[in-house]
């Protein structure tokens, strides 16, 4: 019984660690990360299925939000209100996704849109397709 209940906290402790790590990680990326890249870039030995269930949780927290990109794959970024620049990122903003560097950002751009009426829009999924700031810079002097 004593050693269930040690195991438990443990397992308990574990898993705070693991999700602060995760926050931690994407705090400072400022960027979305896929979640291979999530999983390469901590430094600990978390599980796919715990990192997987970890970062659902923050997206249901709405603590962070899920990009499906053009490419098919998932990538998870900060919701940026929760960044130390305290700036509102509104709901519906574009993605960039760079060819170049494989990133994906959040623009504080608002996205507009209109639907025809009757149809009832509950989420936008816009990712523009291009260089970054930093690689198109790049390109530019090479
Ligand atoms: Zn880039
Ligand atoms: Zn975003």
């Amino acid at each position: 019984m004593q050693i269930y209940r040690i195991n438990r906290f443990n397992m308990k402790r574990r898993n705070t660690e693991s999700k602060e790590a995760v926050l931690e990680l994407l705090a400072t990326t400022k960027k979305a990360m896929s979640q291979d890249a999530i999983e390469k870039q901590l430094n600990m030995n978390v599980d796919r299925a715990t990192i997987y269930r970890i970062l659902n949780r923050f997206c249901e927290d709405e603590v962070i939000h899920k990009i499906v990109a053009d490419d098919g794959k998932q990538y998870f970024a900060m919701c940026v209100k929760f960044d130390d620049t305290k700036k509102m990122l509104p709901d519906n903003h574009f993605h960039f996704r760079c060819t170049n560097c494989e990133t994906i950002e959040c623009l504080p751009a608002l996205v507009q849109f209109s639907a025809p009426k009757g149809y009832k829009v509950q989420r936008l999924n816009c990712v523009l397709i291009g260089l970054c700031k930093e690689c198109a810079r790049s390109q530019l002097h090479s």
